[in-house]
């Protein structure tokens, strides 16, 4: 039997709402948006994400942004490109992982970060994030996220193929880029205290999740801001329980749209 596997994304939805992680990692439910308007809206931005992605890893890869520019891009990608040229926030001195992907083992199950890029100077690591969305979190928001905790621990912890050891967590940082906000990178350090906290708190969420089998067990969320952003808000009787226009007086709920269009591993088992 193949162990369990987590992704950031995954955990988040276990920590946001239970119900909505039983939904899609465990029943694997693809549920229709509540209505066609914001159904377009979502799809453009999750394409309008990809592309965004797709085109910085043309770029970090070799490919001449000219070559890239001739393709026919989406009106939201166009401005946060320009945006990316103008500011490109990684130095090119030492080696680019794009597009890289890292599988750690942790309380039986395997745990899985896909990066945007790891960029390597010395013994020196830093991971980037590209975010797309208006809102700009603050550091602490950011830190408490499955991404940060997820990415920095798994980095750690596997380290890069080739390398005989684990990473020291001093030597290791994460950025996260915002194309709507270029002079407002969020850098979050990492430590070994850090790194045990995290070890602690994804053990402790893995074996909660383990622990959970039928559907009752799997709450929904008392935050109903939530719904507001969620697939499954009809199935759930959590249709229209929040105005869309005062998502933002909320802080991080608005940020349901920064995380959307975030890449995803395969679904976990
Ligand atoms: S609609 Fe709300 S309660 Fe239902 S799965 Fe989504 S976030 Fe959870």
């Amino acid at each position: 039997m193949h162990p369990p596997r987590y992704s950031q994304a995954s955990l988040q939805d276990f920590v946001d709402c239970r119900r909505r992680f039983f939904y899609r990692r465990n029943l694997n439910l693809n549920w229709p948006a509540a209505n066609i308007e914001t159904a377009d809206d979502h799809e453009q931005k999750i394409l309008a994400g990809e592309i965004f992605h797709t085109m910085i890893h043309q770029l970090l890869i070799g490919i001449p942004p000219n070559e890239i520019n001739s393709m026919e891009i989406h009106p939201y990608v166009e401005r946060w490109w320009t945006t990316f040229l103008n500011n490109i926030p990684v130095a090119k001195t030492g080696r680019m992982h794009p597009e890289f992907v890292l599988t750690t083992s942790i309380a039986n199950s395997l745990l899985i970060a896909k990066y945007d890029l790891i960029h390597n100077v010395d013994e020196e690591y830093t991971i980037f994030d590209w975010k797309t969305s208006k809102t700009l979190p603050k550091e602490g928001v950011l830190r408490k996220r499955l991404q940060t905790r997820v990415y920095l621990f798994a980095l750690a912890s596997a380290g890069l193929p080739g390398s005989s050891t684990a990473i020291r967590p001093e030597k290791i940082k994460m950025t996260y880029w915002f194309s709507e906000h270029p002079h407002q990178a969020v850098t979050i350090r990492y430590s070994q205290e850090q790194k045990l906290l995290d070890e602690t708190y994804l053990e402790d969420l893995i074996s909660e999740i383990s622990r959970l089998k039928l559907i009752d067990e799997f709450e929904k969320t008392d935050n109903r801001r939530l719904c507001n952003y969620c697939e499954f808000k009809v199935l759930c009787g959590r249709d229209g329980q929040t105005p869309e226009n005062q998502i933002d007086d909320f802080g991080f709920e608005s940020d349901a749209e920064f995380f959307l269009g975030e890449d995803e591993p395969s679904p976990e088992s």
